[in-house]
């Protein structure tokens, strides 16, 4: 869908959607230069906007706390790209901005940053962490999540490589890191009812997918809705996403989702 109909889209939306008790999470990846990463001036000129108008908090907080009152954003970035110490980390420890990085335990190098392969769903021409740089940031305000060991659609796997996914992601990111590793993302968003009960029972307490939308009360915390914020939106598109006014993405992704099974 282009940008000029997404617009017009959420101009006819945003009369019956405004809600200005809103949570949301937000789905990054790379930012900074790369061809596609989302660019740091853009992301700055967001994160200025959240400091000024919204509450950004851990998942965690978000999640246990639904009922809260007033806008509230919590951030997340997938895969575990090197942009996320080298560009993000220092932008949101200004503002005081808590995030979570869900990494492919698969994917992190010991001192050698990992190239990333588009072959396996990546963004094109970038590097991951390493492990020192993933220990700084949880010691920081960063929560380190599992994102699997490989990059890898759960729901093609048999129950016995989901489990090891899950468990051998988990087990690294703990002992590496000495801390619990409690939070989950599916590769692409992609859960079905199965892989979200292994998810649950290999003992996380959440699971981010990647269906646009808020939190709400009812929202089953193994499969997190969520805002994927993209490259080639303006510092409006980016508010109208945030404020509601994009929520008719939702039914079109279901729309589609259906569609393909
Ligand atoms: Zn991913």
């Amino acid at each position: 869908m282009t940008l000029r109909i997404k617009r017009i889209l959420g101009w006819l939306w945003r009369s019956f959607s405004r809600n200005v008790n809103r949570k949301v999470i937000l789905i990054y990846h790379a930012v900074g230069s790369g061809p596609a990463s989302l660019h740091s001036e853009n992301f700055k000129y967001q994160m200025d906007w959240l400091a000024g108008n919204a509450t950004v908090e851990t998942l965690e907080n978000l999640v246990s706390r639904p009922d809260l009152p007033g806008l509230r954003v919590a951030l997340t970035f997938d895969d575990g790209y090197h942009s996320v110490y080298s560009v993000v980390s220092p932008v949101l420890e200004k503002l005081g901005f808590p995030a979570t990085v869900y990494v492919n335990t698969g994917m992190i190098g010991e001192d050698a940053h990992r190239a990333s392969n588009v072959d396996l769903g990546h963004y094109p021409q970038e590097e991951f962490l390493v492990w020192k740089e993933l220990a700084e940031l949880g010691k920081g305000s960063w929560t380190i999540g599992s994102h699997g060991v490989d990059h890898v659609d759960l729901t093609k796997l048999t129950e016995e490589d989901v489990t090891r996914q899950l468990q051998d992601s988990r087990a690294e990111i703990e002992t590496r890191l000495g801390k619990e590793c409690r939070n989950f993302c599916y590769t692409w968003g992609n859960n079905n009812r199965k892989v979200r009960d292994l998810v649950n029972e290999a003992g996380y307490l959440t699971a981010v997918a990647a269906i646009h939308g808020s939190l709400r009360t009812t929202t089953d915390r193994m499969a997190l809705e969520r805002i994927d914020v993209r490259r080639d939106y303006c510092l409006n598109d980016f508010i109208a996403t945030i404020k509601g006014d994009w929520d008719y993405l939702a039914v079109i992704q279901r729309l589609r989702r259906i569609g393909q099974k």
